[in-house]
């Protein structure tokens, strides 16, 4: 083998899950057809979820160092959320434009050793039994690389997942639109950066956005975006065309910097995982990029496998971790998908849809409807199945306020004589005594390295050691 794990694409998702395998000592590489980073940023925020995920890591605060700002709110079809009432370290948007998180996570890799090859292309892969042999065209030329596991995190025009040729069932896009980011001479130049607003036009709808130094973010479709070909370049009339409806009063075009299109197709493939093979991120799922959702979803895809994965590479997984995957991961991209979906129809510029957006908007400044919404469109809500497990209103749920610098599970207990239950399993989990702070009063409390709790209890059981068993593998010999 040339590495225990490949990882086709270096976007967010395959920088994250390269780092995740890289602070577990799996040999990772990632294959980026990229020769350079092209600075664009489609995404400009962190959930706060994502932020949490980064933080067990130790891994935010270099991050936040490359924010623009906070903003205490997120949106659900431009219907502001307020975030202050969520339970978390991090009650706010983190607004930053993915081009740095990326350019973060990609140098990080150095402190593991994990090389990013650029200007390298997968064209094809084959499994067998014991590995994937993948063909990589790079500026040497075209060579095969081979490896335990090849994960796609290779974007929604995943060469793998299409090779793969797994099913990728959805609807195609029904909308198109534009993003650009553009130079405006009499736009508002505060820079500071603010929820989009949205409000859904016959000719056509606008969102603009101020991202600093004169730079607007806008996104925009009408009846002169439709059936137009996605790779065709965005021409500076149809951008001077659509700023003629921001409300702003026709601000003054005086540079497009970048622009593409993109649609509201929603699609999300049946498996993640094919034998060898793993997808994650766009290449999993695509959709509206409405509410700020995509970049996150597909972090925390990372998130979920990293740790897995590195079990699977060392022998110590589990049967059934690595399809565990699947399992969690599947229902949450739907999630996603249905909520964007429900986004996507508030956006029609009909009046019947704007009475309900009027009447949505309306209940959503209710504290219940406000939290169950932003709990969701935060990433904070998530809660995976956790079978045979007692049942406890935090099983399944991330424990907010811990850190897991070593990607490791974490045994928390009440009492020190707690932790002896865990020792045959020390060189994977490690335990802290605490006071009752995170262990729900007298209840200890097993999490594992993504920060999911997988059992609570009050006292050592059988329960206890299968769960042990079954998120972290068989006990070890311990010597007295
Ligand atoms: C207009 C727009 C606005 C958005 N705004 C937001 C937002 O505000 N918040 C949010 O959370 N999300 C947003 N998103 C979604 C977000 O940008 C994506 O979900 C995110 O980029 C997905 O990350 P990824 O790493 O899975 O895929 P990508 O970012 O697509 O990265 C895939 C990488 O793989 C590389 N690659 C592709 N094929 C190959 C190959 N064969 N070999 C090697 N490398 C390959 C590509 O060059 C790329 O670098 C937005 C999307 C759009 C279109």
């Amino acid at each position: 083998m040339d590495f225990d794990v490949i990882v086709a694409g270096g976007g967010p998702t395959g920088l994250l899950l390269a780092n995740e395998l890289g602070l577990a000592g799996v040999r990772v590489v990632v294959l980026e057809r990229q020769p350079v980073r092209t600075g664009q940023s489609k995404a400009l925020n962190l959930q706060p979820r994502t932020a949490e995920v980064l933080d067990l890591r130790g891994w935010l605060d270099p991050i936040m160092d490359r924010a623009v700002t906070t903003l205490p709110a997120g949106h659900f079809s431009g219907t502001p959320l307020d975030y202050r009432a969520l339970d978390t370290r991090f009650p706010y948007q983190v607004g930053i434009p993915q081009a740095r998180v990326e350019e973060f996570l990609e140098s990080h890799l150095a402190e593991f050793g994990v090389p990013v090859l650029r200007g390298h292309e997968l064209t094809g892969f084959r499994q067998d039994a014991d590995g994937v042999t993948v063909t990589v065209a790079g500026p040497a030329g075209v060579r095969d690389l081979r490896a335990a596991y090849l994960v796609g995190a290779d974007g929604g025009r995943s060469v793998v997942r299409k090779h793969l040729g797994v099913g990728f069932p959805g609807r195609g896009g029904r909308v198109s639109m534009v993003v650009a980011d553009v130079v405006l001479r009499n736009g508002d130049t505060d820079g500071e950066w603010r929820l989009p607003t949205f409000e859904p036009h016959e000719g056509g709808s606008i969102f603009l956005l101020p991202l600093g130094d004169g730079v607007h973010r806008i996104l925009f479709g009408g009846p002169g975006q439709q059936g137009v070909d996605r790779d065709a370049p965005v021409t500076e009339d149809e951008v001077r065309a659509a700023l003629r409806r921001a409300e702003d009063g026709e601000p003054e075009l005086r540079e497009i910097r970048w622009a593409s299109r993109f649609t509201d197709a929603s699609r999300q493939v049946e498996r993640y995982r094919s034998g060898r093979v793993l997808l994650a991120g766009d290449a999993a799922h695509i959709h509206l990029p409405a509410g700020g959702q995509g970049l996150n979803l597909g972090m925390q895809d990372a998130f979920n496998l990293g740790w897995k994965l590195a079990a699977e590479v060392r022998g110590a997984a589990p049967a059934g971790l690595l399809d565990s995957y699947h399992d969690e991961r599947h229902p949450v991209g739907a999630a996603v998908l249905r909520n964007t979906r429900a986004q996507g129809l508030l956006m029609i510029p009909d009046p019947d849809v704007l009475a309900m957006r009027a009447l949505l908007a309306d209940l959503l400044t209710g504290p219940e409807a406000n939290r169950r919404i932003a709990g969701m469109i935060s990433g904070l809500d998530i809660r995976y199945p956790m079978p045979d497990a007692p049942v406890h209103p935090l099983l399944g749920s991330r424990l907010p306020a811990i850190d897991l610098p070593t990607g490791r599970g974490l045994f928390l207990v009440p009492r020190p004589e707690f932790g002896d239950a865990a020792r045959p399993w020390r060189d994977r989990v490690d335990h802290a005594v605490v006071d009752g702070a995170h262990a729900e009063g007298a209840d200890a409390v097993l999490v594992r390295p993504d920060g999911h709790v997988c059992w609570v209890g009050p006292e050592v059981d059988d329960g206890l050691r299968a769960a042990l068993t079954r998120w972290f593998g068989q006990a070890r010999q311990v010597t007295p």
